[in-house]
């Protein structure tokens, strides 16, 4: 087997397979070692969504991100465009303002703001596109020295790994191997029976076939969740107030947000960790995925 690669990344979730990817299409040698193929990035429908939360923020740097998005997913799999905001109107005065002086194309409808350059995607076919073709060893990492890998395997060894620089995107539950502290949010999907095409966000988002939102404190280190019984209700109630009827459902998934302020991409001993998006991972990733290839490419 082969012990070592120029550039090893942990973790194929969005984080970790739009990084692989840029770097393999720059030519580098790139292998991922990951347990799966996501975990957080499974959450089944992702929205783009650059004007954020009730209160309207507009997400930092946002016209890059979203300019970094559209040229990188729809070579991948299909995007569907537009979110609609319900913004109530009392609110909108302020919404307005945020948004003044930013390249975020948008129209003010009776419904509320539609931001015509967001939009949604759905993830597990978009993960296995980004997967073709790469250099992808399923392992779990049990501990990460500078940049060697220790590899859980069957047998009562370990295996070691050498990468030339290692880039952790192991999301929230790999966060123990690199100490970048960080908060950790648990929350739900609901699977509904009906599609979606507009998405729809605004205390809770619905797009395609989700309903999802999250209102669980934080937890200061990672523990898996499980739906609970009053999540469930707590969507079907905001989604009431978003659609103006409780949509039906047959299944839930449920993740864990990991969120690092204020950066996204880090120096870490031995190469780099890319992680702690929040819930705008599928937003951020393909501008943080160039960014880390400009800097291992040695041009930032
Ligand atoms: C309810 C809810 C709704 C959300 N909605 C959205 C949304 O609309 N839009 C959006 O952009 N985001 C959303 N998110 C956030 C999104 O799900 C995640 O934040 C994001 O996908 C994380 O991506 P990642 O690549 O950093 O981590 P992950 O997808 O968690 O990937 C981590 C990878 O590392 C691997 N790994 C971890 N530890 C090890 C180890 N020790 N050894 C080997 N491999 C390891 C895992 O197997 C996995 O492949 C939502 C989250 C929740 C909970």
């Amino acid at each position: 087997m082969k012990t070592g690669a120029e550039v090893v990344v942990i973790g194929a979730g969005i984080a970790g397979l739009a990084t692989a990817r840029l770097l393999h299409e720059a030519g580098k040698e790139v292998r991922v070692v990951t347990r799966e193929l996501g975990e957080a990035s499974r959450v089944p429908d992702a929205l783009l969504n650059p004007v954020r939360g009730k209160r309207g923020t507009v997400a930092p740097e946002a016209e890059e991100a979203l300019e970094a998005l559209w040229d990188f997913y729809p070579r991948f799999g299909p995007v569907r465009r537009g979110i609609l905001r319900p913004v109530p109107v009392a609110d909108r005065e302020v919404w307005k303002g945020k948004l003044e002086g930013r390249r975020i194309p948008h129209q003010w409808l009776d419904e509320g703001l539609y931001l015509e350059n967001a939009g949604w995607l759905e993830t597990t076919p978009l993960l296995h596109r980004l997967a073709e073709g790469l250099d992808i060893l399923y392992a779990e990492v049990e501990r990460l020295e500078l940049n060697t890998l220790y590899l859980r395997t069957p047998e009562p060894r370990t295996l070691r790994l050498r990468a030339g620089r290692v880039v952790y995107a192991g999301g929230a539950s790999g966060a123990h191997l690199v100490g970048l502290g960080g908060r950790f949010t648990p929350g739900s999907v609901l699977h509904t029976q009906e599609h979606f095409k507009q998405a729809r966000s605004y205390g809770v988002y619905v797009a395609g076939h989700s309903l999802g939102g999250s209102y669980l404190p934080h937890r200061q280190t990672y523990t898996p969740h499980q739906t609970e019984p009053h999540e469930i209700e707590w969507l079907l109630s905001e989604a009431e107030k978003l659609l103006g009827y409780r949509p039906a459902y047959s299944s839930s998934w449920a993740g864990v947000r990991y969120r690092l302020d204020p950066d996204y991409l880090k120096a870490i001993p031995g190469g780099y960790a890319l992680t702690g998006f929040g819930s705008a991972a599928y937003f951020y990733a393909p501008l943080y995925a160039h960014r880390l290839l400009k800097r291992i490419q040695g041009k930032s």
